[in-house]
């Protein structure tokens, strides 16, 4: 679950092993377990990304069953800090939360979000959208102009996030 590929393996993600810990530990596994969510930093590498950190939600977010909202507070300072500590290097790249499903998908709102958050970027590169489901992860990169691509997860990877 650590590496993906799209467009023929012309764009990769990879994901540091403290963002699939952070996933683990915000999977929908109880009924009574809110969506969660928050935003990914990393590196650029051409058209490949880095996932180095992953923010957890904070409690100004709004949060239920089946939807997340980001609140004002936590993420853009923990984005800020990154940015600055790394000078630059590590960046926003793209959003995640989770949903009650095994095998997740992204609802219209998440396309429509994604679509917004890329419009906005002023550096001009695709945002990344990852879903954390119960048994897999979906991850789908938003150009600015609405352009979807759909990652897999490549081979070799271990297979699911249940247990
Ligand atoms: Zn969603």
């Amino acid at each position: 679950m650590t590496d993906w590929a799209a467009h023929e393996g012309r764009c990769l993600i990879h994901l540091l092993p403290d963002v699939i810990t952070l996933f683990h530990e915000y999977v929908q596994r109880n009924p009574s377990d809110p969506e969660s969510g928050g935003i990914l930093l990393g590196t650029v590498h051409g058209p490949h990304n880095q996932v180095v950190h992953a923010t957890p939600p904070f409690p100004t977010d709004r949060r239920t069953r089946c939807s997340f909202d980001r609140g004002s507070e936590g993420h853009t300072e923990v984005a800020d800090q990154f940015w600055r500590e790394s000078s630059g290097i590590i960046r926003y790249i793209g959003e995640w939360h989770t949903h009650p499903e095994d095998y997740p998908s992204p609802s219209g709102i998440d396309l429509r979000e994604w679509k917004i958050s890329a419009a906005k970027r002023t550096d001009g590169r695709p945002v990344i959208g990852l879903i954390v489901g119960r048994k897999a992860i979906y991850i789908q990169s938003t150009s600015a102009t609405g352009k979807a691509l759909v990652y897999q997860a490549l081979l070799g990877n271990c297979p699911a996030l249940g247990h």
